[in-house]
C-alpha cells in the first residue's frame, strides 16, 4: 500500500480510511494488552500514535519494535483519544524494516545535550531538535530562491575552485592534485604549480562575489547561493570552515539601495519562517529560547537603525562598558561591540556603514573623505554580523590606486579589473551567511548545530 506522510495523516479528516505510515519509532510504551508507538517520519515535528492490540500480533515479532527502529504500519486512521493529536492509527499490519538494538543505539532517551549530539552528528537528524532545525534550513533555502526570483534576480553559479586568492590568502584551502610527498620543483626550488591540474595554484573559494560582479554587469541583478570555505582557525560559535553564503550583486545599486535590499530580504525570510514553520519554531521556542518568536516578530515589525561606523564607535566609547577588545576609531569591531550596539544601545538590528578603508576590502567604493569606504554590515541580536556588504568601487583608476597602496598583485585579478574598463557601472552587493541566519531564526547558540555536517578545525569525519 502507498505510504502517506505523517504530516498529512495528522491533518487528515478521512477518518476510518485504511492508511500506511512508515517511519522511525520514537518511543514505545504500553502494557500487556496494548502497545502505543510514537512514530516519526521527518515530515513534521509531531509523531503519530500507533495503537497495537497485542492479541493480534506475535510477541516475538514485535520485540525489535523499539526506539530507533524503522517500521511500516498499515491500519485504520481514527480520531485520537490522546491529547494533542487529531488522529492515530489502529495497526492491522506491521512490517519491521530495521531494528535498532537498544543496548547499542545511542539515542535512547530524550534530552541529550547538544554537545553529545554533536559527537554523533551522523544520527542527530533523528532527534526532534535537529529535525526542526533542518526543516527550517530547507524552508529558508527555498524562501531565498523565491525572494530573488520574485525580484527578478538570476541565480548565478560561481565556481568553487578559484585561481584568485585576492580575498584572503592565508585563510584559503588549497586545491591540488600534486603529490604532496614529491611535488615538482622549479629551478628556484619552489613548488612548480604549472604542473598542477589547472596549470597554476588553485584554492577553494571564500566568496562568490568577484565572479558575481561579472554576472551583475550583464544580467543586472544576480545572486549566488553556495558553499564557501575559510580555513580560519577561529573556534567560535559563529564560524565554520565550510559555510553557505547568499550573495546578491546588483548593477545600478548605490549603498542605500543595498541596505534597503538587505533589510527587506531578511524580513521576508524571517516572516516566511514564521508563516511556514510554526510547529518547529514553537518547539524550539519552548525547548531552547523562550523569547525566540517574540524576537522574530520584533525584527520584522521594526526598522533597522542605520548609522555610520564613526557614530557607532562614538557610542561605544561613551558607553562606559569595559570590553575585552578596546574600541577606537580604526578598530575592527568585535562581536561584543556589535552586540552592545544592537542589544543594549538600540535594542534592534543595526546597519553600520562607512568603515575605515584599512579594515575593509580593496573593492569597496571610496568615499570623498579619503578615509572611509561604503561598506555596510548588518548586525543582529545574539549574532553580531549577519551580513557584510558594500557598494563596489566602479572607477578603474581608484580601484588600481587602492590595489597599489595595498601592494596587491593583479596577476590573478586582471579579469575582475576588466569589468571597470568595459562598461563599468555603479553596483553593490552583500553576503549573508546562511548558517548565521539559521542561528538567528532557530535561536540556537552554536553554529555547529545548524548545519548537518559541521566542518571546523579538527572536525571533518562525518
Ligand atoms: P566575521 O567578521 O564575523 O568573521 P567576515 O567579516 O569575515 O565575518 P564576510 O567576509 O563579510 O565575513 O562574509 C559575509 C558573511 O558571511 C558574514 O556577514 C557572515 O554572516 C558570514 N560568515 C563569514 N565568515 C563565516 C564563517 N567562518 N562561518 C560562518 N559564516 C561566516
Ligand atoms: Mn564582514
Amino acid at each position: 500500500m502507498k505510504r502517506t506522510r505523517i504530516v498529512e495523516l495528522l491533518n487528515s479528516s478521512n477518518l476510518g480510511e485504511t492508511v500506511c505510515a512508515k517511519g522511525w519509532v520514537r518511543t514505545r510504551r504500553g502494557n500487556k494488552n496494548i502497545a502505543f508507538i510514537a512514530l516519526n517520519d521527518g515530515s513534521t515535528i509531531n509523531n503519530i500514535q500507533i495503537v497495537v492490540d497485542l492479541s493480534c500480533f506475535d510477541e516475538e515479532f514485535l520485540k525489535p519494535v523499539t526506539t530507533g527502529a524503522c517500521i511500516g504500519v498499515t491500519g485504520l486512521l481514527v480520531e485520537s483519544q490522546g491529547q494533542g493529536q487529531n488522529t492515530e492509527i489502529q495497526a492491522q499490519e506491521i512490517e519491521v524494516y530495521g531494528a535498532a538494538d537498544p543496548s547499542v543505539y545511542p539515542l535512547q532517551k530524550k534530552g541529550h545535550s547538544l554537545e553529545f549530539l554533536r559527537e554523533i552528528a551522523y544520527l542527530r537528524p533523528r532527534t526532534n531538535t535537529f529535525g526542526a532545525i533542518f526543516r527550517l534550513r530547507h524552508h529558508l533555502a527555498f524562501a531565498i530562491h523565491e525572494y530573488f526570483n520574485k525580484q527578478g534576480f538570476y541565480y548565478f553559479h560561481t565556481p568553487l575552485i578559484t585561481g584568485s586568492d585576492a580575498e584572503g590568502a592565508g585563510s584559503m584551502f588549497q586545491v591540488t592534485t600534486l603529490d604532496m610527498n614529491h611535488p615538482p620543483k622549479t629551478a628556484e626550488g619552489k613548488i612548480d604549480y604549472s604542473q598542477d591540474f589547472f596549470g597554476h595554484a588553485t584554492n577553494l573559494t571564500v566568496s562568490g562575489q568577484l565572479e558575481g560582479e561579472l554576472g551583475a554587469m550583464a544580467l543586472g541583478g544576480v545572486y549566488t547561493f553556495g558553499p564557501t570555505f575559510r580555513a580560519e582557525n577561529s573556534n567560535t560559535p559563529r564560524h565554520l570552515a565550510e559555510f553557505w553564503m547568499i550573495e546578491p550583486e546588483v548593477a545600478f545599486y548605490e549603498i542605500d539601495d543595498n541596505m534597503d535590499l538587505a533589510e527587506d530580504f531578511l524580513k521576508y525570510l524571517i516572516r516566511y519562517a514564521l508563516e511556514n514553520c510554526r510547529d518547529d519554531l514553537e518547539f524550539l521556542c519552548k525547548m531552547y529560547d523562550n523569547e525566540l518568536i517574540d524576537r522574530l516578530n520584533f525584527v520584522i515589525n521594526n526598522d533597522f537603525v542605520r548609522l555610520t561606523y564613526t557614530e557607532g564607535v562614538e557610542i561605544l566609547e561613551k558607553s562606559g562598558q569595559s570590553f575585552e577588545f578596546p574600541v577606537y576609531w580604526g578598530a575592527d569591531l568585535q562581536s561584543e561591540h556589535e552586540r552592545y550596539l544592537v542589544e543594549k544601545h538600540f535594542k534592534r538590528p543595526v546597519i553600520l556603514t562607512d568603515y575605515p578603508k584599512e579594515i575593509k576590502s580593496f573593492y569597496m567604493k571610496q568615499n570623498e573623505d579619503g578615509k572611509t569606504v561604503r561598506g555596510m554590515d548588518v548586525l543582529f541580536p545574539k549574532i553580531g554580523e549577519i551580513i557584510g556588504g558594500s557598494q563596489r568601487e566602479e572607477s578603474y583608476e581608484k580601484l588600481m590606486k587602492r590595489i597599489d597602496e595595498l601592494n596587491m598583485s593583479t596577476e590573478c585579478l586582471w579579469w575582475y579589473l576588466d569589468t571597470r574598463k568595459f562598461g563599468t557601472a555603479p553596483h553593490s552587493g552583500f553576503g549573508l551567511g546562511f548558517e548565521r541566519l539559521i542561528l538567528f531564526v532557530t535561536g540556537m547558540a552554536n553554529i555547529r548545530d545548524v548545519i548537518p555536517f559541521p566542518r571546523t578545525p579538527n572536525n571533518a569525519e562525518f
